[in-house]
């Protein structure tokens, strides 16, 4: 089946007999036995419900994974997978990680013992230096937020497979449409499905895919104790959003390729991050390992003031944190994704008080154009 039908029809399950078109929301916390000892293979939603279980098997299949894990956010889903370590195991991580993910490592699984070495995972040596014997994981995101930096996941996955690794890779930024890291020897793929999937700015959700149905069952056990699940009907919100998943990303990467072109040629904008650019040194390893750059860019302007300027001034462009939806958001990394890394080490990774994230809607390129021509103070 083609992914497209897959975003449509997502399931063989039928759980109803009805007919209906649109999977039921099944709004139960729990479900009767027939018989003693006899399930329906439902008993209790934070084990397994039906419309989780549909979403779960559309997103395994779209990512070509064995099983996915559908949690009640991306955050919800990094949490549950860092149960799979033991105090004293330790993890290698893109120095570019989403802030939420280095916040919940510095804050709560040191505290449990873990340690992490965060390193550009572009640069295959400086990731293989970093390795010890106590090292159970690398963990990278590719594009990276906000800088957009490109890491070779067949490449680390040889790294992790030499070294007896784990290797996560954050797919939020292309989703499988563009990109499917398991099938690049990838172990786990995890998504904030607030963004693309979901992809209406509506409703916060997480997810885990993985390519062996032992680490599947491991993380079953520990999704289901913790109990992080997406409800039911944030499920069927998560169904109907990702059938329209390609067609969405088709329409904001051209609109975000018109608006990196213009970006480009506008006086107050000194850089443009973005890797369909073939200047990005990103360029050719998106091309290799990816179907399309996504809808995601950051662009540097010439002073703070000017960032101030349009943050305050955009009309149909909201100043909000989130992306992926089809609303365009900007964001001010420093005071908002990453608010939490110190200033220095912030700074010396390029996110200061000039660099602006947009993340590029469905509304048309034109008005968008527009709005930040007016917003940069070139009028109408
Ligand atoms: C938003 C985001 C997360 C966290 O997901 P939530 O749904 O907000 O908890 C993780 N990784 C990336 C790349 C994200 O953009």
């Amino acid at each position: 089946m083609d992914f497209s039908t897959i975003c449509i029809h997502g399931s063989d399950k039928k759980y109803d007999s009805t007919g209906a078109i649109s999977v039921p929301i099944f709004q139960s916390a729990t479900f009767a036995h027939p018989a003693v000892g006899e399930s329906t293979g439902f008993d209790y939603s934070r084990a397994q419900n039906p419309t989780r279980e549909y979403l779960e098997e559309t997103v395994a299949r779209l990512e070509d994974g064995v099983a996915a894990l559908a949690f009640s956010s991306g955050m919800a889903a990094v949490t549950t997978l860092m149960e799979l370590f033991s105090p004293g195991d330790h993890i290698i991580a893109s120095d570019d990680l989403y802030g939420g993910s280095i916040r919940l490592f510095h804050h709560i699984s040191e505290k449990n013992g873990l340690s992490f070495d965060y390193v550009d995972t572009s640069d295959l040596d400086a990731l293989k230096g970093l390795i010890k014997a106590q090292t159970k994981a690398v963990f990278i995101e590719t594009p990276t937020n906000p800088m957009m930096h490109v890491t070779d996941i067949e490449a680390v996955a040889g790294l992790c497979r030499q070294h007896g690794l784990l290797l996560i890779v954050d797919n939020t930024f292309l989703t499988p449409y563009f990109q499917k890291p398991l099938l690049l020897g990838a172990d786990v793929v995890l998504h904030s499905g607030t963004k693309y999937l979901g992809g209406h700015n509506d409703t916060l959700a997480g997810f885990l895919v993985v390519s062996d149905a032992n680490l599947a069952e491991k993380l079953q056990f520990i999704s289901k104790t913790i109990g992080a699940c997406l409800s039911p009907f944030d499920s069927w919100l998560l169904i109907r959003g990702i059938k329209t998943l390609p067609l969405r990303l088709e329409r904001q990467q051209e609109t975000a390729i018109r608006i990196t072109n213009w970006l480009k040629q506008q006086a107050q904008v000194e850089a443009v991050y973005y890797p369909g650019l073939p200047e990005h040194p990103g360029y050719e390893i998106s091309r290799k390992q990816a179907s399309g750059f996504g809808a995601m860019l950051s662009f540097k302007v010439d002073s703070a003031e000017t960032a101030r300027k349009i943050l305050e001034r955009v009309r149909i462009i909201q100043y909000a944190e989130s992306l992926g939806g089809v609303e365009s958001l900007i964001t001010y990394p420093m005071l908002q994704t990453h608010a939490d890394i110190p200033e220095e080490e912030r700074t010396a990774k390029g996110i200061d008080d000039r660099l602006l994230r947009l993340s590029v809607g469905l509304e048309s390129a034109n008005d968008l154009i527009k709005d930040l021509s007016q917003a940069l103070g070139g009028g109408n």
